[in-house]
């Protein structure tokens, strides 16, 4: 596991109880060395520390003891990305914000739509007119440089799927739902209001080498590993990561990138870590965008 994974367990831990099943469910949790029980304020000092000046080198200050911060301020960030509903259901406060954080805890407001919706000048794997050809013109624009990059390094790499309405969503987890049954559509499709084609921040892509298919074996492929390795530097994440399927709620897809910034994808790159538990860490102070 992870450094940064098992210190967002370790600070959650000091949290609360939820953080502890979340950590008992991953396995591999258990089978730590020298950080697994480790809790406390040291602790968190240190990840503050790493967070404040995240360009120093890890590690030159193991020797030094930084004073122990003042503890938590009990989850005030949260409160200011998601607000309750009549329902329960917590919904982001933040959906146009490039950094906006969606998954199956944090819901988009059904009614979200971008209002920057443009189609990207790529190459796409079908042809003719389709909204889900759209994505945010930052989103867009960046996606138009990662593309010409690929075109330079000989890497033939179509779009697939970019933005999808609430309504579309929900027909498409309505029918997952009728065909495959509630628990796979959940594991495999979002639930409307949690996908991130509703952003207009995500695209699926794929190469010829897999016939533009959105299949876990294009991560293999050579386009597959360029467009993982290339894409922070354009502003771009692979979302849902390889064996953090627990922390994510989806299965790995090395097709679906997500726009948040160059700041923020090269962090979360750097750390090989997920939105979420780069968003257990700190909340971005760069990457605000209109
Ligand atoms: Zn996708």
């Amino acid at each position: 596991m992870e450094v940064q994974q098992r210190r967002m367990y370790t600070k959650f831990i000091g949290r609360g109880a939820a953080a502890i099943l979340l950590c008992i469910s991953v396995s591999a949790c258990g089978t730590n060395k020298q950080e697994a029980v480790s809790t406390g304020v040291n602790e968190q000092a240190q990840i503050k520390q790493s967070i404040q000046q995240p360009e120093k080198p890890r590690g030159e200050d193991n020797t030094r003891k930084s004073p122990p911060p003042p503890p938590a301020p009990a989850s005030k960030e949260k409160d200011k990305t998601v607000s309750i509903d009549g329902n329960g259901k917590a919904i982001v406060t933040n959906a146009s914000s490039i950094t906006v954080l969606v998954n199956k805890k944090r819901n988009l407001p059904a009614d979200y739509e971008p209002n920057d919706l443009v189609v990207p000048n790529v190459a796409f794997s079908f042809a003719g007119n389709s909204p889900k050809k759209q994505l945010r013109r930052p989103a867009a624009r960046a996606l138009e440089k990662l593309f010409a990059q690929a075109k330079k390094d000989n890497i033939d790499i179509k779009a697939v799927s970019g933005y999808r309405s609430y309504s579309t969503q929900k027909t498409i987890f309505n029918r997952n739902t009728k065909t495959k049954g509630k628990e796979v559509a959940n594991r495999t499709s979002a639930y409307p209001g949690q996908s991130e084609h509703q952003t207009g921040l995500a695209m699926d892509v794929s190469s010829a080498s897999v016939s533009y298919g959105l299949e876990q074996k294009f991560g293999d492929t050579k386009e597959g590993k360029w467009l993982a390795k290339n894409a922070p530097a354009f502003g771009f994440i692979i979302r849902y990561p390889k064996g953090k399927e627990a922390i994510t709620g989806y299965s790995y897809e090395p097709w679906h990138i997500r726009y948040v910034g160059k700041d923020l994808a090269q962090a979360v790159a750097e750390r090989s870590v997920t939105l979420e538990e780069y968003f257990g860490e700190a909340v971005p102070v760069k990457g605000k965008q209109k």
